[in-house]
């Protein structure tokens, strides 16, 4: 373009524009066939793909309105040319805001850059339509020569696409690498286009060369690709859903399919069982969404506005369900409702399902309730106080409560031993159990600390009652399996016992079986380290997993605690009574001490003392209690 003469018209093509034309109605197809996050910088995309289609659209009109006209009246050419500058201006500038608003350009440093992007546009459009309007810019002579001799359009043109350029180097920390490496690129060769036809005369291809960086935007920044089998997206997506149609007030309705079996690394549900929920899911709702939230876990989402009739649909799905269910005989737990505005405001529903599985029974479907988000905001509020004491890290904080059992001891007949058992107590919810915590505090990396803490008010009360005159064996407290992993776990349980003056024998651990070589080998190797300065070690749980008996022989546990589960078993079969009599003699005979807890009664008591116990420990002896009143069931020393 430029200052060319005469030959303006003879040198356009309209193959440029059918080619603009034809890439934004490809961009328009796939952006409406995929799912797109609705937000600003999507919105701004959108207008560039029309404002650009609309620019290709007017610059073919006026080119060939141009040959139509046989008496010499170019109006039509004069504003079409107009409207094709204005549309091109229109997508640059929105380029700018967009620009700005993915590098989150704080607002002293946005203003000025949409100013003066907006003065540029102004006086670029207002320029151009004056001097076409007054003949002195763009003119078709009465030979029917076009002449231009204005350069405002590449002026404009390489003013915003500097502006463009300069906010993406200074302000390029501002985006990943890759994808500014992506846009320079796109770029690239939007100029080399540039250069190319400038050198041949041409002007045809202008407007392509936008779609360059369009087809950046659209491929790096709006796009969510479905899992091409099961047709889900990532679940990121689906709080971009939630949070865009809680702002517009629209309910949605959900169904969550949880696969417990096939939700670990490395897993994928079935292809036959994707087929299905592919199907499912794109013809039960209208408008549905399926996102994937974990391997074994999908989650379907539409608006309720769109299935005003959403529970006979519900109702269609899980009778599909059963069926299904009969030939794949699967575990599964399945979860659905409506939005609820509290956990929308937070996009939170993925936490709030997961908690909602955990109260849940498997093969179980369950409508949302009230008492869930009772449940949900009882379980945040938790983890959040997990989350203080775990900060504050104080070791007599009062939030945490130790409480005990007292261990009745046959040989002796009294009790010497006790096992430490952890309650929070809580502010606003007061007191706390340990199903209720323990596995949050293991999942978020709490659990460590609420261990010293234990551990430090176990050691009060030892030493507390040793000073008193108490006869004081051991109390145990216990350790969670991954806790093990904690780079200082020896040093800090260490360093706890020796700050309280008591003896390391006073304190044992209880610990469940390993599942895995790695946790045996770190197990193995921390209770070697602490054995060496005395502490004694319970293997806790037994007979609730399946037990590597060759395992257990390689840890040197003073006391094998039989879980409750092998006390009831006995109770009702003479197999089990046999079998678990003869696993417990042969610990004591290896020199083992043998515990059965979960002694809740005489019968199981007289069961237990005939099957090598030395401990019992149960609610027949006594209910877990505050760890200060110990003291009532220990014995002073001289008192005998
Ligand atoms: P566990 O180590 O097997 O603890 C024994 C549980 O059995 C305690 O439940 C105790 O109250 C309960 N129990 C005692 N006697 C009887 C009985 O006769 N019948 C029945 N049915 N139950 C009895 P609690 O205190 O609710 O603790 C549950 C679990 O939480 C514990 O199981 C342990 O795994 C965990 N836990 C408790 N305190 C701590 C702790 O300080 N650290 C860690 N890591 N885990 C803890
Ligand atoms: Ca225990
Ligand atoms: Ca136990």
């Amino acid at each position: 373009m430029g200052a060319a003469q005469g030959l303006y018209f003879d040198d356009y093509s309209p193959i440029g524009d059918i080619l603009v034309i034809a890439v934004c109605a490809v961009m328009i197809i796939l952006v409406a066939a995929s799912y797109v996050n609705n937000t600003r910088t999507f919105r701004m995309f959108l207008s560039m793909v029309i404002l650009l289609t609309l620019g290709a659209v007017s610059d073919l009109i006026y080119h060939d309105a141009y040959v139509h006209i046989t008496d010499g009246n170019y109006t039509f050419v004069y504003v079409g040319r107009v409207f094709y500058h204005v549309f091109l201006f229109s997508v640059l500038y929105v380029m700018i805001l967009y620009i700005a608003e993915l590098q989150r350009l704080e607002i002293k440093i946005k203003v000025p850059v949409i100013l003066l992007s907006s003065i540029i546009l102004i006086i670029v459009l207002i320029r151009d339509i004056v001097t076409t309007a007054n003949g002195t810019g763009f003119k078709i002579d009465k030979n029917g020569d076009a002449i231009t001799n204005d350069n405002m359009f590449l002026i404009g043109y390489f003013s915003f696409i500097s502006i463009s350029i300069l906010l993406m180097i200074i302000y390029r920390e501002r985006l990943f690498k890759r994808v500014m490496v992506g846009f320079y690129g796109t770029m690239a060769m939007s100029f080399l286009v540039l250069y190319n036809q400038a050198r041949h005369g041409q002007s045809s291809l202008t407007a392509a060369t936008f779609l360059f960086p369009m087809l950046a935007m659209l491929y790096f920044i709006h796009s969510t690709p479905y899992d091409v089998e099961l047709g889900a997206i990532d679940a990121k997506a689906l709080n971009n859903m939630v949070k865009y149609n809680y702002e517009r007030k629209s309910p949605l309705i959900f169904m969550s399919l949880y696969l417990p079996e096939y939700d670990a690394e490395g897993k994928t549900i079935p292809k036959e069982m994707r087929a299905i929920i592919r199907k499912f899911a794109s013809s039960m709702f209208n408008g549905a969404v399926l996102f994937q939230i974990n391997n074994g876990h999908v989650m379907l989402m539409a608006k309720k506005n769109y299935n005003p009739d959403y529970e006979n649909r519900i109702n269609k799905i899980i009778n599909a369900f059963y069926v299904e269910y009969e030939k794949f005989q699967v575990d599964y737990k399945i979860v659905m409702g409506q939005s609820i505005d509290e956990i929308s405001r937070k996009c939170e529903y993925i936490s709030f399902i997961n908690n909602v599985h955990r109260n849940m029974e498997i093969n179980t479907i369950h409508e949302i309730d009230y008492d869930d988000i009772t449940e949900f905001n009882k379980y945040e509020y938790i983890l959040e106080e997990l989350g203080d004491i775990y900060r504050t890290r104080d070791l007599r904080d009062s939030r945490v409560m130790a409480y005990c059992q007292p261990v009745f001891n046959i040989k002796e007949q009294k009790y010497d031993t006790a096992e430490a058992l952890m309650r929070l107590k809580l502010p606003e919810i007061g007191m706390v159990y340990p199903d209720q915590f323990i596995p949050l505090a293991e999942e978020h990396g709490y659990i460590h600390v609420l261990t010293e803490i234990i551990l430090q008010k176990t050691c009060d009360e030892i030493r507390h009652l040793l000073s008193e005159g108490y006869e004081v064996k051991r109390i145990s407290i216990n350790v969670s399996v991954p806790e093990l992993r904690e780079e200082n776990f020896i040093d800090d349980i260490e360093k706890i016992i020796k700050e309280s003056g008591i003896p390391e024998n006073k304190v044992a651990i209880e610990i469940t079986e390993s599942q895995t070589e790695s946790d045996f080998l770190i197990m193995k190797k921390t209770i070697d380290a602490l054995k060496d300065k005395g502490v004694k070690f319970y293997l806790d749980d037994f007979g609730t997993g399946y037990s590597n008996m060759e395992r257990i022989m390689e840890i040197p546990f003073d006391i094998i605690k039989f879980d409750r589960s092998l006390v009831l078993a006995c109770g009702t079969s003479e197999k089990s009574e046999k079998m678990v009599g003869s696993l417990a003699n042969m610990f004591s005979n290896m020199d083992y001490s043998v515990l059965y807890e979960g002694v809740e009664n005489e019968l199981d008591e007289k069961r237990c003392t005939n099957m090598s116990a030395s401990y019992l420990q149960g609610y027949k002896y006594s209910r877990p209690i505050p760890i200060i009143e110990l003291n009532k069931f220990f014995t002073k020393i001289n008192s005998k």
